[in-house]
């Protein structure tokens, strides 16, 4: 079973989203989400935005 990073549930019975980085060369899977609700809810859990944007100038 696949199940949701964040929630803990079956993202096959979903449309599943996948969080993959780039760690010294290879892709990896990171993350694993039922969908963008668990995965923006996980984002902000975790803060994992803060701080890490790329500056846009306008
Ligand atoms: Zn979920």
């Amino acid at each position: 079973m696949n199940v949701c990073s964040y929630c803990g549930r079956d993202i096959d019975d979903h449309r599943p989203v996948f969080v993959d980085e780039r760690l010294d060369g290879t892709r990896r899977r990171t993350g694993q989400f039922c969908n963008y609700a668990c995965l923006s809810a996980h984002i902000e859990d975790e803060e994992l935005t803060t701080g890490a944007c790329c500056r846009l100038e306008m």
